[in-house]
């Protein structure tokens, strides 16, 4: 699983088979005065709408280092990326950049201007990566990561990064960088490689 999906950041099976309101099987058709389908509970009426997911991150800099973590996790464990994960429910796409970042690295970090948005309409999410500086060499990977260090550009483990997003996200930094001018770059990421 790790290695042939390298666009994706989470298998998340989005069909459900039983309504989470009231436990009956859901259907699966067009609601009144929509236009696509949705899973419908017929016994309680909820109507289960799906919409695609936000994971926010960082480019951390310290200087001219690009901060990495080590996936512990799958999917693409052992691979390399930028410190990303899924928007937590009420909290806002800087908050959650910096909330990841955190826990997958440790880093102290003071976040910038929105550097990537990138559509990923295959898989249904959007990934957003602000820019950020980052306050210290002290870091503290969490959990979730192996390990967490900074790279020079001519450092990049280029063929083992976790996912397209991180990859397109660097390569538009160093370019940036050479440059001098920095995003916001948006863009749409069709289909897998
Ligand atoms: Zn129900």
């Amino acid at each position: 699983m790790t290695a042939k999906s390298p666009l994706e950041y989470f298998p998340a099976p989005r069909r459900a088979n039983f309504c989470s309101q009231c436990g009956s099987p859901v259907n699966r058709r067009v609601p009144e005065g929509d236009n696509r389908e949705r899973d419908i509970c017929d016994h309680c009426g909820a109507i289960h709408y799906q919409n695609p997911r936000l994971v926010v991150g960082t480019v951390p800099v310290l200087d001219n280092r690009v901060l990495l973590c080590r996936r512990a996790i799958e999917p693409r464990y052992n691979t390399w990326t930028l410190p990303a994960g899924f928007m937590e429910l009420g909290e806002s796409t800087a908050q959650g950049a910096g909330r990841e970042t955190l826990e997958e690295s440790g880093a102290r970090i003071r976040l910038g201007d929105i550097y990537t948005i990138i559509d990923v309409p295959q898989i249904e999410q959007v990934h957003v990566f602000y820019l950020a500086e980052v306050l210290g060499p002290e870091l503290d990977p969490g959990p979730e990561s192996l390990e967490a260090r900074f790279y020079d550009e001519a450092d990049i483990p280029w063929d083992d990064l976790a996912f397209r997003t991180v990859a397109t996200t660097l390569q538009r930094y160093f370019e940036d960088r050479r440059r001098g001018t920095f995003g916001p770059h948006h863009y749409t990421l069709e289909s897998h490689r």
